[in-house]
C-alpha cells in the first residue's frame, strides 16, 4: 500500500512520513515480520498518532510491537519515543550507550535543542519530550545483535554525525537503517539520472574523519538499500557513498576557506554550501526551480553551517 502517510518496500519495510516540518522530510521506518513490528526512528511527539495509524493500517496490534529503535537521540529521530512507548505495552527502546541517559532524562537534550532552535520554535515543532522508564531501555553496544522474530538486526556504532549514533543492518533485506549517517537525500530532488545526496554536519558532534570511516564501514557489508530518515529508500549505494565522501570533504574545505572571515563567516559559509549543493542538483537536471531547491535545502544548510563552525572552533581550541 502506498499513500501520503506511508510507502511500502520489499521485505516488510515501510517508510512512514512523520509529518515533521513538511511532507517527505522526516521518516520513521516500520519493519514487519510474523505480524510483529519494529519502529526505527520515530519523529517527534507530534508524530506519534501517524505512527500508530500506519500500524493500524497494517492490522498489527500495539501489543505486537517488540522494539522501538532510535538511531540517535536528536529530536527529529527520537523525540517522540517516550510518548510512543506509552502506547506500546510490550516494546523495548533500543538506544546507543551514549544516548540512553538522554532518553531516561531528556532535560539536557531539550536545553541543547532550545540553544539551536530557540524556545518558541522548539515548543511548536517538538512539543513535550516524554522520558522513557529505565527498565524499558536496551543499550546496544557496537555489534550488538537483536533477534527480531528470527530476523537478526545488527547494531554498528557509527560516529561522524553524532557520537550517540548507530546504524542497524537488516541481514534479510541486506539493508541499513542509517538515521543521519548516510546523509540526506530528498525524493523530491530525484531525477531520472540519479539521487541527490549530501552529508549532514549538524551541531554539535560533527567529526569528518569518523564520518568517512563510518560510511566505509557501512559499505563493507555490501548493502543493497539504505533507509534514510531524510528520506526513505535509496539504491545505488556505492555511488551515493562516493558522493557523500565528496560532500564531507567539500564542506570541510569551505569551512577552512572562511576561517579568517570573522563575523561574516556564518553567512559566507552558508552561501558557499548552498551554492555548492545547488550546483550538484543542477548537474542532475533537476526539474525544480532554483528557488524551490533553495527553500528545500535552507534548513539543512543552516544546520550544517552551524555544525561546521562548531567543529572548526572546537578543533582549533584543541590544537
Ligand atoms: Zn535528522
Amino acid at each position: 500500500m502506498n499513500n501520503t502517510l506511508f510507502q511500502d518496500h520489499a521485505f516488510g519495510i515501510t517508510t512512514i512520513d512523520t509529518g515533521f516540518m513538511r511532507p517527505g522530510f522526516d521518516a520513521s521506518h516500520l519493519l514487519v515480520e510474523n505480524n510483529h513490528a519494529v519502529y526505527l526512528d520515530v519523529g517527534t511527539t507530534h508524530s506519534v498518532p501517524r505512527l500508530l495509524e500506519a500500524l493500524q493500517a497494517k492490522n498489527i496490534p500495539v501489543e505486537n510491537v517488540d522494539y522501538v529503535i532510535v538511531t540517535h537521540v536528536h529530536l527529529d529521530h527520537a523525540g517522540g519515543a517516550g510518548k510512543l512507548m506509552l502506547a506500546l505495552p510490550n516494546a523495548q527502546l533500543v538506544v546507543h550507550p551514549r544516548g540512553a541517559r538522554h532518553k531516561i532524562d531528556p532535560t539536557r537534550l531539550i536545553a541543547g535543542a532550545i540553544a539551536v532552535y530557540g524556545e518558541k520554535t522548539f515548543k511548536k515543532d517538538y512539543g513535550e519530550v516524554v522520558p522513557v522508564a529505565k527498565e524499558r531501555i536496551v543499550i546496544a553496544e557496537d555489534e550488538h545483535v537483536i533477534d527480531f522474530q528470527g530476523r537478526p538486526l545488527l547494531f554498528l556504532d557509527t560516529p561522524g554525525h553524532a557520537r550517540h549514533h548507530f546504524c542497524i543492518f537488516d541481514e534479510r533485506s541486506k539493508s541499513f537503517f542509517t538515521g543521519d549517517m548516510f546523509g540526506i537525500s530528498y525524493r523530491e530532488l530525484d531525477t531520472p539520472k540519479d539521487s541527490f545526496i549530501f552529508a549532514t554536519s549538524a551541531p554539535v558532534q560533527f567529526e569528518p574523519l569518523p564520518m568517512h570511516d563510518s560510511i566505509n564501514r557501512l559499505l563493507s557489508y555490501q548493502p543493497e538499500k539504505m533507509y534514510l530518515t531524510h528520506y526513505g529508500e535509496v539504491s545505488n549505494v556505492a555511488k551515493l557513498a562516493d558522493k557523500l565522501h565528496d560532500s564531507v570533504d567539500k564542506q570541510v574545505l569551505l569551512t577552512e576557506s572562511f576561517a579568517n572571515s570573522g563575523d561574516a563567516r556564518h553567512q559566507l559559509l552558508f552561501n558557499a554550501i548552498m551554492d555548492y549543493l545547488l550546483e550538484e542538483i543542477r548537474q542532475l537536471n533537476c526539474p525544480l526551480s532554483e528557488e524551490a531547491c533553495r527553500k528545500i535545502l535552507a534548513p539543512d544548510v543552516e544546520l550544517n553551517t552551524q555544525g561546521l563552525e562548531f567543529w572548526w572552533d572546537k578543533s582549533l581550541s584543541e590544537k
